[in-house]
C-alpha cells in the first residue's frame, strides 16, 4: 500500500487510538490533536514505548478557527493531508424534553460541526492533488435514533448526508467519502454506562458482546487503499448484527 499522509481526529480516545494504530502499521504517517497537555503526554509515552510515532496537534475541532490551525500545523510537520478520520465525538445524553441549548450545541458543534471544519482545510489540497480519502465516524445511534440521545443521533445522522454529497462532488477528483458506523464498542464512553443498563445493550447484540475499537479500525482501513476506490457515498455497519438496516 503506497504510504500517506493521515490525520484522525480524537486519536487519543479509545476508538481513535485503535485506528491511528493500524494507519501506522500499515505504513502511513499519522497525526491526531489533543487538547490536555498532560493527557496527550501520557499518551504519546504509552505508544511511544510500543513502537508508534505519532504526530500530536494541539486544537479543538469543534472551533473552526483552531481545526484550521489544526491542519496547517499536521502539514507544516508532516506534509498534505491525504487520508482524515473524523473521529471525535461527545455524548450529552438527556431525553429531548430536560435537553439544555448547551447539551444541543456541544454535541451539534463537536460530532457535526467539526467535519466541516476539519474537511473544510483538506479538501481543496485533495482536489488538486487527485487522492483523498474523507472517513466519518458516525454511530448505529444515527441510523436507528436512541433514548436520550436526540442531539447526538441528530449529529450522527448528519455526517450521512454530508458523506453522501461530499462524495458525489468529489469522485471525479480520486477523492472517496465513506462513513463507518459502530454499534457499541468497549471504550470509556460506554464503559461509563451504568453496568445494568450495559447488560441490556449486550442482550441486543446478536454476537453477544460489545465490539472492539480494533475492530472499527479495521473498517475504517478498509475504505484507503486504492482498490478501494470505486468505493464512495457508503456506509459500513459495524455493529455485532445489532442494526442491520441502512
Ligand atoms: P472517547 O471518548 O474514548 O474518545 C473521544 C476522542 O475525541 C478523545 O480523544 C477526545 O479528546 C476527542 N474529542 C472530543 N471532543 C473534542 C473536541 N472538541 N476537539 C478535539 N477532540 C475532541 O470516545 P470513543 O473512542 O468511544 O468514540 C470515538 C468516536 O466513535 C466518537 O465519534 C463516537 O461518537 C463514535 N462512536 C463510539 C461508539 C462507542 O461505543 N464507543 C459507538 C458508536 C460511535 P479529549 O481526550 O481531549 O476529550
Amino acid at each position: 500500500m503506497t504510504a500517506r499522509i493521515a490525520l484522525v481526529t480524537g486519536g487519543t480516545g479509545g476508538i481513535g487510538t485503535a485506528i491511528v494504530k493500524r494507519l501506522a502499521n500499515l505504513g502511513h504517517r499519522v497525526a491526531t490533536n489533543y487538547r490536555n497537555e498532560e493527557k496527550a503526554r501520557d499518551w504519546q509515552q504509552r505508544l511511544q514505548a510500543e513502537g508508534y510515532d505519532i504526530t500530536l496537534v494541539k486544537g479543538d475541532v469543534s472551533s473552526p478557527e483552531e481545526a484550521e490551525v489544526l491542519v496547517r500545523e499536521v502539514e507544516r510537520k508532516l506534509g498534505p493531508v491525504d487520508i482524515l478520520v473524523n473521529n471525535a465525538g461527545i455524548t450529552r445524553d438527556t431525553t429531548f424534553h430536560k435537553m439544555t441549548p448547551q447539551q444541543w450545541n456541544e454535541v451539534i458543534n463537536t460530532n457535526l460541526n467539526s467535519v466541516y471544519n476539519m474537511t473544510r482545510p483538506v479538501i481543496e489540497g485533495m482536489r488538486e492533488r487527485k487522492w483523498g480519502r474523507v472517513i466519518q465516524i458516525s454511530s448505529i445511534n444515527g441510523q436507528k435514533g436512541q433514548y436520550g440521545q436526540a442531539n447526538y443521533a441528530a449529529a450522527k445522522a448528519g455526517m450521512h448526508g454530508f458523506t453522501i454529497s461530499l462524495a458525489q462532488e468529489n469522485a471525479r477528483f480520486g477523492i472517496t467519502v465513506n462513513t463507518v458506523s459502530p454499534g457499541y464498542i468497549g471504550t470509556d464512553m460506554v464503559m461509563a454506562v451504568p453496568e445494568e443498563v450495559r447488560n441490556k445493550i449486550v442482550a441486543q447484540i446478536p454476537t453477544g458482546r460489545l465490539g472492539s475499537p480494533e475492530e472499527i479500525a479495521y473498517a475504517v482501513a478498509f475504505f484507503i487503499p486504492d482498490e478501494a476506490s470505486w468505493i464512495t457515498g457508503a456506509n459500513l455497519s459495524a455493529n455485532g448484527g445489532q442494526y442491520m438496516g441502512w
